[in-house]
């Protein structure tokens, strides 16, 4: 990687301001949902700590708007990283101030703080350059273990390198090594699998991968708009017009390059994506009219598995159905377990897509689920991310 990371640079004594992305999924009653994201910047955390940094953890939490809002408080969040490290986590109800300077001046080596929602402050989204100011005074250096924020320009994710050095975490390092690895000559054949709800916006991934690899699985909502392209009586309900012009210049570069685009063949389609709704399989060039389609076919699913089967690599976005409803959760479910049993490399990402292989249990099996989804979906569109463009370069000089 070309960014500096942890490694190297010196955080014995130092007060380390570390931007996590602890943005956790919580029930109604205010308790974890799935502490994933928790245990992913572990590594981090860890290590700062086994070296010595005084660690001031900063995260957000759901969308506060810039205000107080009492459930989104990371006093639990500090608690569940706090039995995780069996270590105290010492929760504060700010993130900037003198009341949280002086937590911080009272910190030991290898002590360890969790500031408060940073989206509390409206000056953090804005990127107010005061707010930035602010968090900087805690800290002696920056670390960006956040990738899953890195494509928000916030004063914690980019304003703050105005202030501090800034390196990456052990989580951010692994992202882009894994994610910038798609692009750097995998093992054939390559594979990419696109799904998800609107085609239009994964376009960008398609444009920018489509010469790296060998093939592409389409399923999800966006097999729509590829098979209108194919033949403009097919895909259920019309695209944009806008959308079927992106496909079909993607569609026509693929050609040119000689990678394989598949559709589904078969879908299910039903008039509602609907908990307990009535459903039928049928060829994808014949779906009813006011029929959606909800999930790709038995005959789809077959294809889509010898196929995927050949491949040494796999990268994949988009789940292939609306897998939140169980009758429409088997071509997720299926090709998930496809990918969790090759050999190969597999490559996860997108807020769905992770959160599907985590709901079947799936996701150790995989070589890397990416924490980011947004963040995902940018970097392999070929975007840089301003949390990442800001971080100190291996060859530059010293942070
Ligand atoms: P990710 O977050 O992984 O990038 P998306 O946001 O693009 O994925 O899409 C996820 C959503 O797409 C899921 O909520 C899923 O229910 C929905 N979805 C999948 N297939 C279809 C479909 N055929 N029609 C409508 N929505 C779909
Ligand atoms: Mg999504």
């Amino acid at each position: 990687m070309q960014k500096q990371t942890i490694k190297d640079v010196e955080v014995r004594g130092k007060r380390v301001l570390v931007r996590v992305d602890f943005n956790v999924p919580l029930d109604p009653d205010g308790k974890i949902e799935d502490d994933s994201r928790i245990r992913a910047c572990l590594p981090t955390i860890i290590y700062l700590a086994g070296h010595g940094a005084r660690i001031i953890l900063c995260s957000h939490l759901g969308r506060p708007h810039g205000r107080v809002n009492g459930p989104l408080r990371l006093g639990p969040v500090a608690r569940r990283l706090s039995e995780l490290m069996s270590i105290p986590v010492k929760a504060l109800r700010e993130a900037v101030g003198p009341t949280v300077e002086q937590a911080v001046s009272a910190m030991q080596d290898g002590d360890i703080v969790m500031l408060e929602n940073l989206r509390f402050y409206p000056g953090e989204e804005e990127n107010d350059p005061g707010f930035a100011r602010d968090l900087s005074r805690l800290a002696d250096l920056y670390v960006n273990d956040a990738f899953g924020a890195s494509h928000r320009a916030h004063a914690s994710v980019v304003g703050i390198a105005a202030h501090l050095p800034c390196v990456a975490g052990l989580l951010m390092e692994k992202e882009i090594e894994q994610l910038s690895s798609l692009f750097e000559d995998p093992p054939r054949p390559f594979a990419l699998i696109l799904g998800g709800a609107k085609v239009e916006e994964k376009i960008g991934i398609l444009e920018n991968i489509i010469p790296h690899v060998d093939l592409v699985l389409i399923g999800g909502g966006a097999a729509a708009a590829f098979l209108q392209v194919r033949n403009p009586s097919d895909g259920g309900f019309p695209e944009e017009p806008g959308t079927i012009v992106q496909v079909e210049t993607v569609t026509k570069q693929a050609k040119t390059l000689g990678v394989r685009i598949l559709l589904p063949d078969d879908v299910v389609v039903t008039a509602k994506p609907e908990p307990g709704a009535a459903f039928r399989i049928v060829a994808s060039g014949q779906i009813p009219d006011g029929y959606r389609i909800a999930d790709i076919g038995p005959l789809t699913l077959a294809v889509f598995t010898r196929e995927l089967q050949q491949c040494r690599t796999v990268a994949w976005n988009g789940p292939m159905g609306v897998f939140e409803i169980p009758q429409f959760s088997k071509g997720t479910k299926d090709i998930a377990k496809v990918l969790a049993g090759l050999g190969g490399t597999t490559v996860i990402g997108g807020g769905s897509t992770a959160e599907a292989v985590n709901r079947f249990g799936l996701a150790k099996k995989m070589t890397h689920v990416s924490t980011g989804g947004g963040a995902f979906l940018r970097f392999l569109s070929g975007e840089t991310l301003p949390g990442v463009a800001v971080l100190a370069d291996k060859q530059g000089p010293a942070p």
